[in-house]
This record gives C-alpha cells, sequence and structure tokens, in this order.
C-alpha cells in the first residue's frame, strides 16, 4: 500500500485501462480504483483521472462511476501515470495502449500469471482470485466506500465464479467479508451482473449448448458459433459471457472449448478446465493466456483446423494422468 501511494505521488494526470473486452474484474477493479483516486485526489495531488475500457453490457450498470467511463480512445493526452488493470499482457490494452506509450510513467496492477511484466512498475499477485482482491490490498479500508466494495465485490465475484473456482482462498473470504461489512447490496449484485441474462443472451446459450460436440471420448466438449448468427442476434462478445462456463460442467467433461468468429478466419477460443489440464499453457502456446483453470487465444484459420490444432495438446496432457503401460497392477 505505501507503495503504491508513493506510485501516486507527483502524477498530476493519470489514466488507467483494462484488457480489450472487459470483464467483471477488469470493470470491477478499475472502478473502485477510479473511485478511490477521484475520493483521495486532493491527497495525492491528483489534477484528473481517466478511466478507458471497451463498450460492455448493462449488467454492470449498477456500479458507481460507470458512466464517466471514456469507451474510445480519441484525446491525445500525455499522462503522468498509466494504470493497467487486469492485463496480462500489453497488446490486451487494445485502443489504450497509446497513453501507455506516451505516458511518463507505467503500472500493470495484476493476478495473471502469464503476465509479461510489460510495464515500469509491476504488481503482480499470481494467487489473488483477481485483480479486484489485489485492488482491496492496496487502498486503506477505511477509504473503501460502498461504492468502491460493490465494483471490488463484483470483480471478485466474476473471477471466482461466485466463490467456486479454485482461486478461492481463505484470503478471499476474509475481504468479501470487509466488503460485505461496508453494506453492500450483495444479493442484488449477483444477480444483476452474474446471473441474470437477457432473451437475446439465454437464447444464444442454449443454441451453443443444442450445438456443442463431445470430442476425446467425451472428455472435451467444443461449441463454436458464427458471426452470421451473432449479427441476426445483434450480439456482442459480452453475450456470450458464461457460455464456456455452463459447457464446463458437463458430467465427464475435462476441458470446455467455446469458439466464436470474430472475422473471417479469425477466432476467440475460450478454455476451461476441471483440473487435469493445465489450459493456460495451451492458450500461450497459441499467443494468448490467463489462469491454469480458465485461459483463452485467438486463432486463425478455417474452424475444423483451430479445433484439429487445440485437441492434440488436451490429448497429451491427458496421457499425462493415465497409467503408464506395461505398469503393475494388483487385481
Ligand atoms: P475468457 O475465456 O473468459 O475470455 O478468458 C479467460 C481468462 O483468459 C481471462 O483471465 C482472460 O484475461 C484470459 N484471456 C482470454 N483471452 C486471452 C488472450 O487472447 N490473451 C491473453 N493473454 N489472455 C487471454
Ligand atoms: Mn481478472
Amino acid at each position: 500500500m505505501e507503495n503504491f501511494q508513493k506510485e501516486l505521488m507527483g502524477a498530476r494526470t493519470i489514466a488507467i485501462a483494462g484488457h480489450v473486452r472487459p470483464d467483471g474484474d477488469c470493470i470491477g477493479s478499475s472502478t473502485a480504483l477510479y473511485q478511490y483516486l477521484n475520493r483521495n485526489k486532493k491527497r495525492f495531488g491528483i489534477e484528473s483521472v481517466d478511466l478507458y475500457l471497451e463498450p460492455f453490457g448493462n449488467e454492470f450498470s449498477m456500479l458507481g462511476a460507470i458512466d464517466e467511463i471514456k469507451h474510445t480512445c480519441d484525446g491525445d493526452q500525455d499522462y503522468d501515470l498509466f494504470i493497467s488493470l487486469d492485463c496480462a499482457s500489453l497488446d490486451r490494452l487494445g485502443d489504450a495502449v497509446k497513453y501507455f506509450d506516451t505516458a511518463k510513467k507505467t503500472l500493470n496492477i495484476d493476478h495473471h500469471i502469464s503476465n509479461t511484466g510489460f510495464a515500469q512498475v509491476n504488481h503482480v499477485v499470481a494467487d489473488a482470485s483477481s485483480t479486484s482482491e489485489v485492488i482491496f490490498t492496496l487502498l486503506e479500508e477505511e477509504e473503501i466506500t460502498k461504492d468502491i466494495a460493490s465494483s471490488l465485490y463484483v470483480g471478485i465475484i466474476h473471477d471466482t465464479g461466485v466463490f467456486k473456482h479454485s482461486n478461492t482462498t481463505q484470503k478471499t473470504m476474509n475481504i468479501v467479508g470487509k466488503l460485505i461489512n461496508k453494506g453492500i447490496d450483495f444479493s442484488k449484485l449477483i444477480d444483476e451482473s452474474f446471473y441474470s441474462k437477457t432473451y437475446m443472451q439465454n437464447q444464444i446459450l442454449g443454441r451453443c449448448l443444442m450445438e456443442s460436440i463431445l470430442v476425446l471420448g467425451g472428455k472435451v466438449i467444443v461449441s463454436a458459433i458464427r458471426q452470421s448468427i451473432l449479427n441476426f442476434y445483434q450480439a456482442r462478445s459480452t453475450d456470450l459471457e458464461g457460455i464456456v462456463d455452463q459447457l464446463r460442467v458437463t458430467k465427464g467433461v475435462e476441458v470446455a472449448i467455446f469458439i466464436y468468429e470474430t472475422n473471417p478466419n479469425e477466432f476467440k477460443v475460450s478454455m476451461r478446465s476441471n483440473g487435469k489440464v493445465n489450459v493456460s499453457k495451451i492458450a500461450i502456446y497459441f499467443g494468448g493466456g490467463g489462469h491454469v483453470m480458465a485461459a483463452g487465444c485467438t486463432m486463425y484459420g478455417v474452424l475444423n483446423d483451430v479445433i484439429n490444432n487445440l485437441t492434440p495438446h488436451i490429448e497429451a496432457q491427458l496421457k499425462e494422468f493415465e497409467e503408464p503401460e506395461g505398469a503393475y497392477r494388483f487385481d
């Protein structure tokens, strides 16, 4: 915390940005930090703070400062300090990278195991559930308002799948307890930002489940959706949130793969593991990244090739769990 505050000193203009196609943790951690800095402007000698995030869905509209977010990077400001949140590598910053490039000082706060340490100052806590959890540890508890707590809570529930993923620790739950003590409406935050779906989102989810296929003897489930179908539903990538998680809970499955077409012959791949397979390793191999149990990448070519290029990596990792050939068995 003291080191973080030292980094803030002398920065009159600050830009905060998160990764492309922002998720709950990205939105939660960045709106929390944005509100904290705005509250403490005088103390740190800050003149202005700008938050840049690509457009996202209405499910986050209950969060504080949501209307103040800049969704395009039109201006040409040179910031004193650029803070990157929840971003594993520079390419994940999208258009906001231009502010990173021209900033006097750059700071990278994240929790991805694959983080490349791309900034001047890097604070990467790989065993933290979320960037929101990392942000909590950087703020004084008494400065965390109900709105800041709501943002951090939403960030944590999204990256932990409402406390069910293996990244949830005692520390996570202790922090969550403190956030609840701030009087946040946690039931509403969970329902509105996580579980509630529009009719269109549910239709796409249903379609993706119906069209999913099992491969590698039922160990892997794959579902893909074309751009033409997404256009028909007028769906954005944020409308596809949660589909891969529903695929993952299919009985017998070790890895779930959800693929959507972003451009002709360009596919965004989301992978989830149930424990045996390190999907981050596979995502990194194809130029992406993420966590051991949840990772993603962009792949090019025809859809069948994309799937056929992924499955051997899963097969190879699953083989490590099989009994070695000729092993002695006591029957
Ligand atoms: P999702 O599948 O929900 O898009 O992402 C799962 C995790 O993998 C997230 O932590 C996300 O940041 C990371 N991830 C997804 N796609 C990419 C990618 O193309 N590059 C990198 N570096 N990380 C990704
Ligand atoms: Mn995150």
